[in-house]
């Protein structure tokens, strides 16, 4: 093992972290977007629409790319996701709408939908145009408890109903994991706060940053001076690997990490090891993986205990860190770590097998690698308030994302409504705001 270990910031010249945490797809130009829009064949009862949990009419904006009317296509686009800005730059469209493309059957390529929607939705913010207009006011104020994709999405929707909406957010910056936990290099230039601008400009939000529910309010006291209250509290916690010497120097949690890295003013302040480990098969163990090499680490490893099919980073996105230079090591978990003078130097791995009923176990045969830091990507927790039901770590919701508690609704990776992206978020919040505004127009209450 390594004497000391060696984690250093500024490992790199400023060209090369410009280049490394700049647009990591750069965006089409007006010419590129006809014709990519041109190979859209229209489909009646389109899959593309089927396959995104927003339900965005995706023949419906291309069409408009394609005769020219690109802030109609826009308009379309972010009036089923008021986030079509940062799911054009986020979205995994390999497994949701590009998949579903035919265009796949027929020329093994689909119509690049995630470039389409980013050069309509590119294009309005540009020209600062406000497309969405508030119903009259309806007298009704309704809480949003988090300002990440599923509460602003929540709260757009309340405000263009005509209700008025408070967001608290413990945090000082609104946007959720679009502005702390996201890849910087999905969401270069500083987008998710002008999408968070755009968002609010609409009108009848207002924000409450630094504001945490359970420290600064209480559900008790919400719930008694608004018409309803909107969860959108996301997974705050991180589960721990629960392995001997966890709390030494140098092991870190993955996602405080990447927030660190998003909020930098200058990436070459932020110190990164020479040689890094990371455990996990996700999103955040990719992210964290890849922005570590960008940082300039030497060798990274993703060590992971079962497959490549396993992991819940899609294919795209496990090509995309080994050909940024990350290692992937499946079929390994975490023995101990190996620490010197109170700092991490390294891990022991044992490689594991599948055994009798498809349950996971050691194999015993075990071997160690050298490292700087060790980062924890292994899921993130729900910390509920008090008095709502959890099932499996989430807040338990009906089909209209009501908890059991009276005026309160729920929704975002808090709940269980299908994968943690962001795109699912935004819907969850979307019906949600559709279910509350029912239950205020019907009863004058939630
Ligand atoms: C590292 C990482 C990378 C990811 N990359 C992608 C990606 O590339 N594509 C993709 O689609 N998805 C990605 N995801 C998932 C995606 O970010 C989430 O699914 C999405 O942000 C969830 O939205 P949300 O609004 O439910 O929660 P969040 O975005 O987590 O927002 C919840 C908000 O609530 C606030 N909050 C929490 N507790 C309280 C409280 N007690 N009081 C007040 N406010 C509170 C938080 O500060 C936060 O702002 C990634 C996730 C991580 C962790
Ligand atoms: S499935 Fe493909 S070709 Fe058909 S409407 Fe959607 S994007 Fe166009």
């Amino acid at each position: 093992m390594a004497d000391a270990p060696d984690i250093a910031a500024g490992r790199l010249g400023a060209a090369a972290y410009a280049a490394n945490f700049g647009d990591v797809e750069p965006p089409l130009d007006a010419k590129r977007a006809l014709i990519e829009s041109s190979r859209c064949l229209f489909c009646y009862d389109a899959p593309c629409i089927e396959a995104c949990p927003t339900g965005i009419d995706i023949p419906g904006f291309i069409r408009k790319i394609a005769t020219g009317n690109v802030r109609g296509a826009a308009t379309t686009i972010l009036a089923e996701n008021i986030f079509g800005g940062a799911c054009s730059r986020v979205c995994p469209t390999e497994v949701l709408c590009e998949q579903a493309c035919v265009r796949n059957l027929s020329e093994e390529k689909p119509v690049d939908i995630g470039a389409l929607q980013r050069y309509a939705t590119d294009h309005l913010f540009a020209g600062k145009a406000q497309p969405f207009a508030r119903a009259a006011a309806s007298g009704k104020r309704v809480a949003v408890v988090g300002g990440g994709p599923a509460g602003l999405a929540c709260a757009h929707r309340l405000a263009m109903l005509g209700h008025a909406v408070s967001v608290f957010e413990a945090r000082d910056k609104l946007g959720g994991l679009n502005e702390y936990g996201v890849a910087a290099y999905k969401v270069a230039n500083d987008f998710a706060q002008a999408e968070v601008d755009f968002i609010m400009g609409l009108g009848g939000i207002q924000a409450w940053p630094g504001a945490a529910l359970g420290r600064d309010v209480t559900l008790t006291q919400l719930r008694k001076d608004y018409d309803a209250v909107f969860l959108g509290l996301g997974l705050a916690g991180v589960n721990a690997l629960q392995a001997e010497g966890e709390d030494m120097a140098g092991v870190e949690d993955a996602v405080a990490y990447i927030a660190r890295l998003r909020q930098a003013r200058d990436q070459a302040m932020l110190p990164v090891g020479r040689r890094i480990v990371v455990i996990g098969g996700g999103n955040t163990a990719i992210d964290i993986a890849i922005q570590t090499k960008k940082l300039g680490a030497e060798d990274v490893t993703i060590a992971y205990r079962r497959g490549p099919e396993q992991m819940s980073a899609t294919h795209h996105e496990q090509e995309f860190a080994q050909v940024s230079g990350v290692k992937i090591k499946h079929w390994v978990k975490p023995a101990k770590l190996i620490g010197k003078g109170g700092a991490v130097a390294g891990i022991e791995l044992e490689y594991t097998r599948l055994g009798t009923g498809g349950k996971l176990e050691g194999t015993g045969e075990t071997f160690a690698l050298e490292c700087d830091q060790l980062f924890k990507a292994i899921g993130q927790t729900l910390t509920p308030p008090e008095g709502l039901k959890v099932e499996k770590g989430k807040i338990v919701v009906d089909g209209e994302y009501r908890t059991g508690m009276a005026k309160v609704w729920a929704g975002g990776d808090c709940v269980a409504s299908g994968t943690d992206l962001t795109v699912q978020s935004v819907q969850d919040g979307k019906l949600a705001a559709h279910s509350i505004d029912r239950a205020l127009r019907r009863n004058g209450h939630g």
